[in-house]
């Protein structure tokens, strides 16, 4: 992973540890685990590439971990709570999510369209 992709990756970590305040967001106990809503596997990656393939969309070396590594894609947890956040199992919550996450991206100056090659790459600011 790039510089840019772990430092935004580690800013969104530390804005999930504020924003939960270090208790499960199901059950309010004490909870550190980072539960992702649409899981950082292989088959999730792709499954969310198709999407925005589907819309036209090409992504460059880091944005998918952008995506993944999102505030919104990620609540704390408990132990026992963690897998009851996944929503990679649901089509339609999952797209919705995406798509917020991406109009976040770009909104956020994160993402920028590289002309020159038709794809959406990290911006270096
Ligand atoms: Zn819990």
């Amino acid at each position: 992973m790039s510089e840019r992709t772990n430092f935004l990756i580690e800013e969104q970590g530390r804005y999930i540890a504020q924003r939960d305040r270090g208790h499960c967001q199901k059950c309010q106990r004490r909870g550190w685990q980072m539960a992702h809503r649409i899981g950082k596997g292989k088959d999730n990656r792709a499954m969310l590439a198709n999407w925005l393939r589907e819309d036209g969309i090409s992504i460059g070396p880091g944005v998918m971990d952008l995506i993944i590594h999102h505030r919104w894609n990620i609540v704390l947890s408990c132990d026992t709570c963690n897998s009851s956040f996944n929503i990679g199992n649901n089509p339609e919550m999952a797209r919705a999510l995406l798509a917020r996450i991406w109009d976040d991206l770009i909104l956020g100056g994160k993402i920028k369209y590289d002309e020159v090659k038709s794809i959406w790459l990290l911006t270096v600011k």
